[in-house]
């Protein structure tokens, strides 16, 4: 980065001014023993995610457990939500009665933030999920079906779904920009990478403190972009982006609430909601209509990721 110069893999060589990373993160079962053997997964990919949905469909009786296997990972919403998902699933299938839930998490909570796992915490033991908090794994027994923690507590099960330990991409281990999980080091305002006021991180590819999911990264990028050309063009007016996340969480019934808070403003009390579950359904479409420019002014004052420098 010195020489503002990168090497691709086909070894064609590109000089740069800026130089923006966004190599997101890897879903990666191998990080723990016995996982990748024992576990399905909804993380490393659709075909992955398509497992599960044959094992569950197949799965008549007794337990399923899903582990939250490291932190960070993709989507803080979606191990909670998943757990919701299987309650109603096995509950139209009527076979409720005849499987147990288990969310083995390493928070102390059903939900990273206080405030939302107030909410949803409750739900789930009134549903009869099981939840074991402080729930660091260690490893998975495949052969005797039982997840260990660090401390040596076993959890046995029938049906094991994991949320795989993340780390980042190999380029950034391989060419050191990153820490040595993959994280690249940057400044959680203005993605700058430490060092260097040309090369910028967004998304999941970062070590900044925020969520990692696709809102960040899209309100990262357009940040990012904006600095860039006020760069370029000597334009005043540097924006800073203010740790703005908005992630849907549904918790079955079609209902749903969202995850929304800055770095200052810790995620906010919501109930579930109807309409807040048509916005999630609805947000799919939508997206890729913004991004060609028709609703840009309605998400801008839903995201509110802008803030002028110092305001
Ligand atoms: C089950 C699930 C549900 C989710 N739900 C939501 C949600 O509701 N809302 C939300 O906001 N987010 C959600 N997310 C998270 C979201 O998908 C990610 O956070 C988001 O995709 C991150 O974007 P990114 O651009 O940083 O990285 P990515 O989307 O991972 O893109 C990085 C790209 O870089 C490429 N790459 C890596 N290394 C190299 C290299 N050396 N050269 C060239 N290319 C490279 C990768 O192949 C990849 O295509 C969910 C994730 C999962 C798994």
């Amino acid at each position: 980065m010195a020489d503002r110069h990168l090497i691709t893999s086909s070894g064609n060589e590109l000089d740069y001014d800026y130089l923006v990373i966004a190599t997101g993160s890897v879903a990666d079962p191998s990080l723990t023993p016995g996982l990748a053997e024992a576990s399905v997964n909804f993380h490393t990919s659709p075909w992955d995610a398509s497992k599960v949905w044959q094992a569950l469909s197949t799965f008549e009786r007794g337990k399923v457990v899903l582990v939250i296997a490291g932190v960070p990972h993709k989507c803080p919403p979606a191990p909670t939500e998943a757990m919701f998902l299987l309650d109603e699933y096995f509950r139209k299938r009527g076979t409720r009665d005849r499987v147990e839930l288990t969310f083995l998490t390493p928070y102390p909570h059903a939900y990273p933030a206080k405030t939302i796992a107030d909410i949803v915490q409750p739900m789930l033991e009134e549903r009869g999920v099981n939840i074991i908090p402080f729930f660091s794994i260690d490893q998975v027994d495949a052969a005797g079906k039982k997840v260990v923690s660090l401390e040596g507590e076993e959890v046995p099960y029938d049906l094991l779904i994991a949320v795989p330990p993340h780390r980042g991409a190999r380029v950034a281990v391989v060419s050191e920009i990153g820490d040595k999980d993959g994280w690249i080091p940057a400044d959680k305002h203005y993605m700058t990478v430490n060092g260097y006021d040309d090369v910028y991180a967004i998304g999941d590819a970062t070590n900044i403190p925020i969520s990692k999911s696709g809102v960040v990264a899209h309100l990262q990028a357009g940040i990012v972009a904006h600095n860039i050309a006020s760069s370029i063009t000597g334009a005043d007016g540097k924006q800073k982006y203010n740790g703005r996340i908005n992630c849907p969480l549904e918790v079955g019934g079609g209902k749903a609430l969202f995850v929304s808070g800055t770095y200052t403003r810790p995620p906010k009390h919501m109930q579930p909601t109807r309409m807040r579950y048509l916005m999630k359904k609805s947000f799919a479409s939508l997206y890729w209509l913004m991004l060609k420019g028709s609703l840009e002014p309605i998400f801008n004052i839903y995201f509110r990721e802008k803030e002028e420098n110092g305001s």
